[in-house]
């Protein structure tokens, strides 16, 4: 899974508007940015499966990214509604590996008020909420994301022939790969879950901070990436296993992975392989932690509506959080 960062050019023709979760509170609205009959609408007669009461394929894969953005929703401490810009498109898919979806923030926003850190970048959705205004115009969104329509398509060359399951109950037939956690990851992303720096050559964004990588230090460079030149910064992100997390709510949570591995100098290790993957590389946690964590690398067996440690890299860059169920969701396993 992948994190793409500026998808600007979407066209939101044909855009509908959907509406999550309880009708008073802020919440997310899915803006459809398929075409009639396609994707999110596909009209291809479907049985309900796994809690998911859809009877076609588009409302099925609408319920699901409903259903993962409520969960998001009951997390966050939303102040507007936030738009998420969906879709399925054909995204690369291999016999043995394909790319599942992909999110990024539409917009960035810096020195609004309220702002945790003054010029740093921060996601729309983030800034937003902070401040209780929504700023975008009405042809932009929060977040856009993308799903993998190849999934669907009977492809033995895609995958293995692995088909979508729209099940919200955890428990996916072999052979189908549950969506739900793959859009639980990608909104973390769009939410803010990614740097911004170019890490092929190392630049910040406009020569500003993003707000998650004021939280990414090297303990081989021994420096903060906020210290670094472009060309230490380049070094850093193909850096494994130097690469750590130093938000300190993060660190209070990090006690939920039993091995060593997973960390460096005490803290948790983001994944920044020999090879530099774009949208991969440090957008992740790194890919040894156990139990497995939501927001690594690959989609991992048995994670399916755990947040682990995202809420709490959230606090860190300064989200404002619900007080709800947060805590007790966080160790929860499907299987
Ligand atoms: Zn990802």
């Amino acid at each position: 899974m992948s994190a793409l960062r500026r998808m600007s050019s979407f066209l939101v023709a044909s855009a509908l508007v959907l509406t999550c979760g309880s009708p008073q509170a802020a919440q997310f609205e899915l803006v459809i940015l398929d075409d009639p009959g396609e994707g999110l609408n596909d009209p291809e007669s479907r049985s309900p499966v796994g809690g998911n009461s859809g009877t076609t394929l588009g409302e099925q894969r609408q319920i699901v990214l409903e259903a993962a953005a409520a969960r998001w929703a009951q997390v966050l401490d939303l102040s507007v509604d936030l738009q998420i810009g969906a879709s399925f498109r054909e995204l690369d898919c291999e016999p043995t590996s394909a790319v599942l979806g992909s999110a990024g923030p539409g917009v960035l926003v810096l020195n609004f008020p309220g702002a945790p850190e003054a010029d740093t970048l921060y996601t729309a959705a983030q800034a937003n909420t902070i401040t209780g205004q929504n700023t975008l115009s009405s042809e932009q969104n929060h977040i856009f994301t993308q799903y993998n329509l190849r999934l669907d398509e009977g492809d033995s060359d895609c995958l293995g022939g692995n088909s979508w399951y729209y099940g919200l109950d955890g428990n996916p037939p072999s052979g189908q790969v549950p969506l739900f956690p793959v859009v639980l990851h990608e909104l973390a992303h769009g939410l803010g879950f990614l740097t911004l720096v170019n890490l092929e050559t190392g630049a910040l964004p406009n020569n500003f901070n993003d707000a998650y990588t004021l939280f990414l230090r090297d303990t081989d460079l021994d420096k903060d990436w906020t210290e670094m030149s472009d060309a230490e910064r380049a070094q850093s992100a193909t850096n494994n296993p130097n690469v750590v997390w130093t938000g300190s709510a993060v660190d209070e949570q990090s006690g939920m992975l039993t091995n060593p591995g997973a960390f460096n100098n005490g803290l948790i290790r983001m994944h920044a392989p020999d090879k530099l993957s774009p949208g991969s590389s440090i957008s992740h946690w790194t890919s040894d932690a156990n139990p497995p964590l939501l927001m690594e690398p690959s989609l991992q067996q048995g994670v399916f509506n755990q947040l682990d440690l995202t809420p709490a890299l959230f606090e860190d860059i300064g989200w404002p959080m619900s007080n709800g169920p947060i805590f007790q969701d966080r160790f929860e396993q499907s299987r």
